[in-house]
């Protein structure tokens, strides 16, 4: 195996902004505004458990870095820098070259340099940690425990595609190629809304990222926040490209459907007109999908005002 100094210098090594102390010293050095605090969280990948060992690498790479991207977004955080551990069984050039390169152009892309790390070899399969470090202004950082009766709850983004795609990806449902196609992407290549989530701290209350489905994620802010939510199944923004799916598919991929990375956020109805001007000033949907109420779950109603869903679970192919 190539060693762990040449992997580096040869993969993970580009130069750090001049205001930084990048890859090569014990520590990597940044600053943080004044009046501002360090936002910070981490994510392991695991081959065989958050990824197939023959995922593309380069959306591996990309993937890497988003769903972490997606952390500092749900607390209204700018990215600052990145680090990536990164544990190998064996050197694969092709692999690694797709690897960084994905990594390296969403960094940019988000301003998140890439500033240290750790690389080892592994005994089994290939292991990802990236940490993302963020700044947000003194008190504004948008936390689940915030959300007051008579919010509004707002998404951004589609809801759906990214669990439409795993379920055709993994024969749970039948292959569709068009709509696979529109899919696809959102699963591989979350593209969490970091400019408009930076303007929403200290105008929203709470916020999260639908990571593990929109009822169980707004579940921990509800949990948080001692209230309920009442949610419109009609208002909410279904992805476009679905069209043609089981509708009973589709409701369980919206509502409980993993893997989005797109925000849940509430906030005083009273912001809206803030809220919708960030919204276009960052070219970010935005759809307003219910209301924070007195209770302790999330109830959801269709066009009728019939209850179809309510608390974070029921749906048994989820279980
Ligand atoms: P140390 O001995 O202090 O742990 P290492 O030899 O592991 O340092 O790493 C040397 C330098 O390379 C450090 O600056 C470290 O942050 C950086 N580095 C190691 N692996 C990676 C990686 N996968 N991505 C980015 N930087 C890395
Ligand atoms: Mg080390």
């Amino acid at each position: 195996m190539e060693s762990e100094f040449g992997l580096i210098g040869r993969y993970f090594s580009r130069p750090a902004p001049a205001d930084m102390l990048g890859v090569g010293d014990d520590c990597a050095l940044f600053s943080v505004k004044p009046g501002f605090q360090l936002a910070t969280s981490t994510d392991l990948l695991i081959e065989g458990r958050h990824f197939l060992s023959d995922a593309d690498p380069q959306a591996l790479g990309h993937k890497a870095l988003a769903v972490n991207l997606s952390d500092l977004a749900a607390m209204g955080a700018s990215p600052l820098a990145c680090l990536l551990g990164i544990s190998l069984p064996v050197v694969d050039h092709k692999w690694l070259t797709a690897f960084s390169e994905g990594f390296y152009d969403l960094a940019d892309k988000a301003g998140c340099p890439l500033v240290g790390g750790d690389t080892t070899r592994s005994n089994t399969g290939i292991v990802i940690s990236v940490t993302v470090m963020g700044q947000v202004r003194a008190e504004q950082a948008l936390r689940r425990s915030a959300a007051q009766i008579g919010d509004d709850v707002w998404v951004t983004g589609t809801l759906g595609a990214p669990d439409i795609a795993l379920r055709m990806l993994q024969g749970r449902l039948p292959v569709d190629q068009v709509i696979l196609a529109a899919a696809q992407p959102s699963l591989e290549r979350p593209e969490p809304p970091l400019a408009f989530a930076a303007g929403l701290a200290g105008v929203a209350n709470a916020a999260l990222d639908i990571s593990d489905g929109l009822l169980q994620d707004l579940g921990h802010i509800l949990q948080s926040s001692h209230c309920g939510a009442q949610l419109q199944y009609p208002a909410m923004p279904v992805h476009p490209g679905l069209k043609g799916v089981d509708p009973a598919a589709i409701q369980a991929a919206v509502l409980a459907g993993g893997d989005v990375y797109q925000l849940c956020f509430t906030a005083l109805p009273g912001r809206r007109e803030a809220i919708q001007a960030l919204a276009s000033q960052t070219a970010t949907q935005i759809t307003r999908i219910g209301t924070i109420v007195q209770g302790s779950d999330a109830q959801v109603f269709n066009a009728q005002g019939a209850l179809i869903q309510s608390g974070s679970a029921g749906f048994d192919h989820f279980s």
